[in-house]
């Protein structure tokens, strides 16, 4: 029974392996020729030796016949040998070949052994030797089709072996069991070669899936390496990849491209306020917005933290860079709506072009980080394109930084004061310090100038503590009552060591910590939220106070303020400056100062300059101020002059009636 079904088996098609049945079709196909060479050029040779002993249908029609059947089969493979069998085609194209091979080896043994009878004992040999010939030939080029090869050999063997026995003849019957005989060797020899051959098909696929598996996982291990699990966009690694392609082409080709930088402006805002999680959700619409302006040509990557890289591959003017830039900046604008809260941000960029801006990779990026660092200064939520005066300023700005690394900070630094002005009392209650720069080579360099230099590169601390002693120095000899506002930078709380060590100089320099307040901007804050509430409490702790500067002209809320231990709010100048004139300035002065009296906290009006503007903040409820109108800032020496003047005009308006 097993040997019949194993027969079974080794006569039929293997269906269910279609790669298989393909592979038998491929390699069997490379023979056709072979085979079809073979049977004509034999078949020829017999027929022509019996032209005149056997009959014409035997010796010439016939013969034509098949030879004819053979150049037809081999023009049909020549035109189809190309062609690409699918796995449905394979194993019904097999068996039409199986079916083929049988009645082939039908026909040829019929004719071979009609033939057989007419010929001389030499000629009856010469049939014998064809028929072992042609089978043995035709049998090893269908190695590959187990089932036709077996089935090709079992009609000539029994066919041919049988007609030959009959012939009672001891040779042709020597050769009747030498075929039978030889005709079992081959079919054990195309067993064990299909079995080989499947085994190499078969290993054959396993490698291949084995391959496409580690493919596949090389393919996901460099899409995680280079995109950003956030946003889902390229990441940094990826975007400076792309950047540096494109330079390289760029420099063959003689092209141009551009370079974006986007940052976010009021991200950290959302993250303190709403938390990390919410963040995480803009960030994501962030990348989503930026994706659904993605085009040929146009890509986005996130760079890390709310910074974006912009890539457009193709030389764009002025004019298109910035009616792109805004088609970004107004899809960051959109409220984002996420997790129950609408968050309000937008995104400034810089725009860098190469080759004209830079040449490299890192001046072209250098170039555009310059721009968006324009931007954020002035221009915040619009594209900004890097030209020669950014130029000019990141050269200024190394000057600045080298002078600074360099110079004796100890005596070139210095003070002015500035008071703070009660204008109820007309006394001053308090003087503001601000840092002077006087430098050998530079000269005199604007306080906004070189403190934006040394807080990047943290130069900023050591101002910060010599400034710091110059002026509890300072304070010492005021009246009791006039208290010190010192202005602090984000880098000088960023850490609690950095806010003790501020504490210690206060402490150490016998100055009570009541008498001093320090000024930290809303950008400071916001810089770090966590931070600078611990830092700040450290502060108040240590008995100094705190004070929220330039108020209005970051994205503080009034909620935010409420959640940092401030005792003063100072409202920006650039609300006081139309104030007469421009009603929402008015109401924004107002409301803020309505909340100080609300929160208990103290509120400084800065940068008054006209009586107008005074009388105007006064009916809106100020009581502290500060401005040109009081007193332009001055030197140290100049403090204790002032201070006589001021108080005895004091004194005398309160002796009026
Ligand atoms: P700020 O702390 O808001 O200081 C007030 C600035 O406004 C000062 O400019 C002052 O001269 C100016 N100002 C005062 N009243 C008026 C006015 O009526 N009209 C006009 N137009 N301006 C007025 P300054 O001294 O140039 O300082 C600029 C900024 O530099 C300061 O703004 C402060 O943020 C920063 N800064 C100054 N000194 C230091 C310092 O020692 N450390 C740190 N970290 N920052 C400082
Ligand atoms: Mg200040
Ligand atoms: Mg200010």
């Amino acid at each position: 029974m097993v040997r019949l079904a194993r027969l079974r088996e080794a006569l039929s098609v293997a269906e269910d392996d279609p790669d298989l049945v393909r592979s038998q079709l491929q390699a069997f196909s490379r023979q056709i020729p072979l085979i079809y060479f073979m049977l004509i050029v034999n078949t020829t040779a017999v027929a022509i030796t019996h032209l005149g002993s056997a009959p014409a249908w035997l010796s010439i029609y016939i013969p034509v016949v098949l030879c004819a059947l053979c150049v037809v089969r081999s023009a049909r493979w020549w035109t189809v040998r190309h062609r690409v069998i699918t796995d449905d085609q394979a194993a019904p194209e097999l068996r039409k070949l199986i079916w083929l091979v049988g009645l082939f080896g039908v026909a040829f043994s019929s004719w071979s052994l009609l033939l057989f009878p007419y010929g001389t004992a030499f000629e009856q040999s010469q049939v014998a030797f064809y028929m072992a010939t042609t089978m043995v030939g035709c049998v090893f080029c269908l190695m590959h089709l187990r089932a036709a090869s077996l089935l090709l050999l079992s009609i000539v063997v029994l066919s041919f072996s049988g007609f030959l026995i009959f012939t009672h003849s001891p040779v042709f019957i020597a050769m009747a069991v030498d075929m039978t005989l030889v005709g079992f060797a081959l079919a054990v020899i195309i067993l064990l070669y299909y079995r080989t051959f499947a085994g190499v098909v078969h290993a054959r696929r396993e490698l291949q899936i084995s391959q496409q598996k580690t493919q596949r996982l090389s393919d996901d291990n460099f899409r995680l390496a280079s995109i950003d699990s956030l946003t889902d966009l390229p990441n940094r690694r990826s975007f400076f990849a792309s950047l540096r392609a494109m330079s390289e082409l760029a420099l063959s080709t003689g092209d141009g491209f551009n370079v974006g930088l986007i940052d976010l402006d009021g991200f950290k805002q959302v993250n303190d306020i709403y938390g990390h999680a919410c963040g995480d959700l803009v960030l994501q619409e962030v990348g989503l917005r930026l994706l659904e302006l993605a085009e040929p040509g146009l890509f986005f990557a996130r760079l890390g933290g709310d910074e974006f890289g912009i890539l457009v591959q193709y030389k764009l003017s002025n004019e298109k860079l910035v009616e792109l830039g805004a088609r970004i900046c107004e899809a960051l604008s959109r409220p984002y709506r996420v997790a129950g809260n609408v968050a309000e941000l937008s995104g400034t960029i810089g725009w860098a072009a190469f080759p004209e801006a830079g040449t490299t990779v890192a001046q072209v990026f250098e170039r555009a980080d310059a721009a968006l660092y324009v931007g954020k200064e002035g221009r915040r939520g619009t594209p900004v394109i890097f030209s020669t005066e950014h130029e000019t300023r990141i050269r200024r700005s190394s000057l600045v930084t080298q002078e600074l690394r360099h110079a004796d900070l100890e005596s070139e630094l210095f003070l002015e004061f500035q008071p703070i002005y009660d204008l109820f009392t007309h006394r001053p209650t308090g003087l503001e310090a601000l840092g002077r720069w006087h430098n050998a080579r530079l000269g005199a360099v604007k306080p906004e100038e070189f403190i934006r230099i040394a807080e990047r590169t943290e130069l900023i601390l050591r101002i910060t503590e010599i400034l710091l002693h110059k002026a509890l120095d300072e304070v010492s000899r005021w009246p009791c009552e006039l208290y010190l506002s010192f202005n602090l930078s984000a880098i000088d709380i960023s850490t609690s060591a950095r806010a003790r060590r501020l504490i210690d100089i206060v402490t150490q320099s016998g100055v009570p910590p009541h008498r001093v307040s320090f000024e930290i901007t809303e950008t400071a804050v916001t810089r770090d939220f966590e931070q600078a509430h611990s830092a700040l409490t450290m502060i108040k702790q240590a008995g100094c106070r705190v004070s929220l500067d330039d108020f209005g002209t970051g994205y503080s809320s009034l909620s935010y303020v409420h959640r940092l231990p401030f005792d003063t709010i100072k409202i920006d100048r650039s609300f006081v400056t139309d104030i007469d004139s421009n009603s929402a300035s008015k109401k924004i002065v107002k409301s803020v100062l309505d909340l100080c009296r609300n929160l208990g906290l103290e509120c400084v009006v800065e940068g008054l300059e006209t009586a107008t503007q005074a009388e105007v903040v006064k009916t809106l409820g100020a009581r502290a101020v500060q401005g040109y109108l009081f007193s332009r800032p001055m030197r140290a020496s100049a403090v204790a002059a002032y201070l006589q003047t001021a108080l005895a005009q004091a004194d005398a308006v309160e002796a009026q009636p």
